[in-house]
């Protein structure tokens, strides 16, 4: 009995120390770096906060060299521009089509001159304006392979992690009528595919989590005879306890810190949402319209080779922090 006290007591203890420790991620990723991922998180969290309609408006602009935002007030829409035709990065939700029309239009961009659409996941922010940016184009519609069924039924797949149906009474991706116009995907796209347009290129990476294939999306843009790797992450999404999510497992999220490794340096970091672009979170301050009038004005605000090191390292600490607690907590 003594014995059994003894072992319950070492097991209790073992668990509170391995909470308390904090993990450095592993090299070339250093503490710091995952300590200052964390605040850029809980940054970009309170900017986030500030949005309030995302499908409203916003203005376009170019960011760098051959790159545009050309999307609404959550972010969302890039393209990607050669003479010999562009590539649409998200589409942005049904809402917004028009006004993302307009955006492309005002920045000199014909929507026929776009030869290829890719969306990074199936959510409405994303691919809500898929099936009219087809047929204003005429360009494929690409989409990581286990989002075409959602993607083609105008669903959003269900919730990784499970949440009670929305006020209307419709679930999230389990029937119901479509929660934005379905659109036929033309591509799947897998893991280390390559979308080609003209002499445009972008990499295509899987990290399950958030959806059951959001992908990143990286490439390199030119400006003033320098080149600049760009990552559009998407997307974070991880839980307490790995069971709970659908879409990752130990070893896919493991797959996703190699991906990581795979990509740095990068010079440019962006997310689908404006929240988390390099440009707005490398401000010491101010409101979502003000670091996005800023970050306009200022291009190379958009240029930190650390923000997508630290967004890596503290991702990773969480992910190995959460693992310990949960195989802990299951002796
Ligand atoms: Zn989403």
């Amino acid at each position: 009995m003594k014995q059994h006290l003894l072992i319950i007591g070492f097991l209790a203890c073992a668990s509170l120390l391995l909470q308390a420790q904090t993990r450095a991620p592993y090299p070339p990723f250093t503490a710091e770096q995952a300590r200052l991922g964390k605040e850029l998180a809980a940054k970009s969290l309170e900017i986030r906060r500030q949005i309030t309609n995302g499908a409203g408006p916003a203005e376009p602009f170019k960011i760098i060299g051959n790159l545009y935002f050309v999307g609404n007030a959550n972010g969302e829409v890039f393209l990607l521009t050669s003479p010999q035709g562009h590539i649409m990065l998200g589409t942005g939700s049904a809402d917004s089509t028009e006004a993302v029309q307009k955006n492309i239009e005002s920045m000199g961009f014909k929507m026929t001159d776009i030869k290829a659409i890719l969306v990074n996941h199936n959510h409405g922010d994303q691919s809500g304006g898929a099936a009219y940016m087809k047929e204003k184009t005429g360009a494929p519609l690409m989409a990581g392979f286990g989002e075409i069924p959602y993607v083609e039924h105008g669903m959003f797949n269900p919730p990784a992690i499970p949440a009670p149906p929305a006020p209307d009474g419709r679930g999230r991706g389990q029937g119901g009528p479509p929660r934005y116009p379905p659109a036929h995907v033309d591509r799947a796209l897998f893991d280390g595919d390559v979308v080609k347009v003209g002499p445009l290129s972008v990499n295509i990476y899987l990290i399950p989590g958030h959806s059951p294939s959001s992908t990143t999306f990286a490439y390199t843009i030119r400006d003033g005879g320098r080149d600049y790797k760009v990552v559009e992450f998407c997307c974070w999404e991880y839980p307490e306890d790995l069971s709970q999510n659908a879409y990752i497992t130990e070893a896919t999220v493991r797959h996703t810190f190699e991906t990581f490794r795979k990509l740095y340096p990068i010079d440019i970091y962006l997310e689908l949402g404006a929240y988390a672009w390099g440009g707005t979170l490398n401000q010491p301050s101010g409101t979502i319209t003000e670091r996005m009038a800023k970050a306009k004005a200022e291009p190379k605000l958009f240029v930190n080779r650390e923000i997508f090191n630290q967004f890596s390292a503290a991702r990773e600490v969480e992910f190995e922090e959460k693992l310990a607690k949960l195989r802990a907590s299951s002796r």
